[in-house]
């Protein structure tokens, strides 16, 4: 048994899980967890077949990207997921994918309004466009970690697709669910000639409140996470 194999067990579960779901398509998109209490993460190869991954196949590297597991090249985002956990202390799970609705909505530049309560309770205020930066760049680690300091957990990369966020990897599976529904209702609404109506402020604000005090709890290592 290797220390980190429970980690790696719930990378390959769970990217496995959303593949099944059509979330991840190709080998498209990466999946990575924080190694709790230790500047390490656990990351998906770069450019592998979900479906024949194992856990023996999942990287583990530090904040400075060193490889201390795994042989295969870890994702070329892996920069991205580094700097996410580091901008992020309450985060401990990231899932980059290439979702098709929330993808088309990066195409049209269109962030996604407070449209339900659940949107606003796991997935943050607004779903924001993070600005096009090339796959796999340093430009792209840098807009992204500049952005994820709005404590949204959801969130629309231009020109590429979604990134979600959560304190443990069930919620960030949950909320790339969620932020696929609301895309999907958002581009519907969008397209009768009709004003898209959104919940009232004081309710969003409410629910924002509530996700803020879970994400402090994980900060103080006051609430439990799947990671350990
Ligand atoms: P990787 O296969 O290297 O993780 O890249 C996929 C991707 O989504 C790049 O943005
Ligand atoms: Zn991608």
């Amino acid at each position: 048994m290797g220390a980190y194999d429970s980690y790696k067990q719930q990378v390959v579960d769970t990217a496995q899980s959303l593949t099944r779901k059509g979330f991840l398509m190709a080998t498209g998109g990466n999946l990575s967890v924080r190694i709790l209490g230790q500047k390490l993460f656990a990351i998906t190869p770069s450019n592998y077949d979900y479906m024949k991954m194992t856990p023996e196949d999942v990287c583990i590297l530090d904040f400075e990207l060193n490889q201390l597991e795994g042989t295969l090249k870890p994702s070329v985002e892996s920069a991205m997921h580094g700097a996410i956990y580091q901008a992020r202390p309450d985060v401990n799970a990231v899932a980059h994918t290439h979702q098709v609705y929330a993808s088309a909505l990066s195409l049209i530049k269109s962030p996604i309004p407070t449209l339900f309560d659940e949107q606003a309770r796991f997935l943050g205020r607004t779903v924001e466009i993070i600005p096009y930066a090339p796959s796999g760049t340093g430009f792209l680690r840098d807009v992204v970690a500049k952005h994820v300091k709005s404590h949204n957990n959801a969130f629309l990369m231009q020109n590429h697709g979604a990134l979600c966020l959560g304190h443990d990897v069930e919620r960030a599976a949950h909320n790339v669910e969620i932020l696929e529904k609301c895309s999907l209702a958002y581009l519907l609404a969008l397209c009768a000639d009709k004003p898209v109506s959104k919940i009232p402020f004081a309710i969003r604000e409410i629910a924002f409140s509530k996700l803020r005090k879970d994400q402090k709890k994980v900060e103080q290592g006051i609430m439990e996470t799947g990671g350990e």
